[in-house]
């Protein structure tokens, strides 16, 4: 797949392998790059259940573009996605309003997080410059000289690996960000909204019937944490 070219001679490390470091690690190989692509967790597809968010991605044209470049748009959207036409308003008192995503009947589409993210990393498998670490936490980056050091946390030894370049797609908490704060001209800040989000799973009846989410108001009053809860995103899995 990947043609020996002028590039394979550089090693590339990727830090993190979610949904931007499995994406990077396909579209640096077909560069022809060696890619080492190192995550905290194990392998999410020998997992029963995943740690971390499970929430469902609303793909749109973004998303699907950056999936199209390495050939999996059609398979993720086609196979998997389920169409999105607008989003439903429950209002306190009950009622309901739907505000459609786009005025020509266009969609985004829901797909599964864990479900994109297991499709990236077998994609970047089938790159045979692409080497996966799984289990390696990174533990400290010398961005000067790409040198890292790894936590194994299945053998619980400190392992040395070094690149030409370090890429850090370590998600929100990201470790190689906290590096590059300690350099200078290195600006950063952070904010929380005052938000917050609930995923409730609401399964079908037995007989195969989908229920209609009803947020009542007394659900909202009885909420310990009600007040602080401005708006309450809710997803329905079928
Ligand atoms: C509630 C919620 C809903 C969202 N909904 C949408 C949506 O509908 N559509 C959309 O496009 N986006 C959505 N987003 C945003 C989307 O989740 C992020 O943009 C996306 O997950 C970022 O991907 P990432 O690979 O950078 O980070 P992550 O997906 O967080 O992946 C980071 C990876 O790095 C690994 N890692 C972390 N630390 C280390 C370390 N020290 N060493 C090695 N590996 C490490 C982690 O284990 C993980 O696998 C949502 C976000 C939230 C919080």
């Amino acid at each position: 797949m990947a043609t020996k070219n002028k590039n394979s001679n550089k090693k590339i490390a990727v830090v993190g392998a979610g949904l931007v470091g499995g994406l990077e690690a396909c579209y640096l190989a077909k560069r022809g790059y060696e890619v080492h692509l190192y995550e905290y967790r194990g392998d999410i597809r020998a997992m029963e259940h995943v740690p971390g968010r499970s929430i469902n991605l609303a793909m749109s044209i973004r998303g699907r573009t950056g999936l199209k470049a390495v050939g999996l748009e059609e398979k993720i959207i086609q196979e998997h996605g389920i169409p999105m036409r607008a989003r439903m308003i429950h209002d306190l008192d009950g009622s309901t309003r739907a505000i459609p995503y786009n005025k020509d009947g266009k969609c985004i589409y829901s797909v599964g997080r864990r479900y994109v993210n297991e499709v990236l990393l077998s994609k970047a498998e089938e790159f045979p410059n692409v080497h996966i670490h799984f289990n390696h936490k990174l533990t400290g980056v010398d961005l000067d000289n790409a040198n890292m050091t790894f936590l194994d946390t299945v053998s619980n030894e400190e392992v040395k690996a070094s690149a030409d370049l370090v890429i850090g797609c370590d998600g929100a908490y990201s470790n190689v960000r906290k590096q590059m704060l300690k350099r200078n001209w290195f600006n950063y800040s952070q904010q929380y909204i005052e938000h917050a989000y609930m995923e409730l799973c609401i399964p079908p009846t037995p007989d195969g019937e989908i229920l209609d989410c009803i947020m009542s108001q007394k659900h909202n009053a009885d909420s310990s944490d009600a007040k602080k809860r401005k708006a309450i995103i809710v997803e329905v899995k079928l």
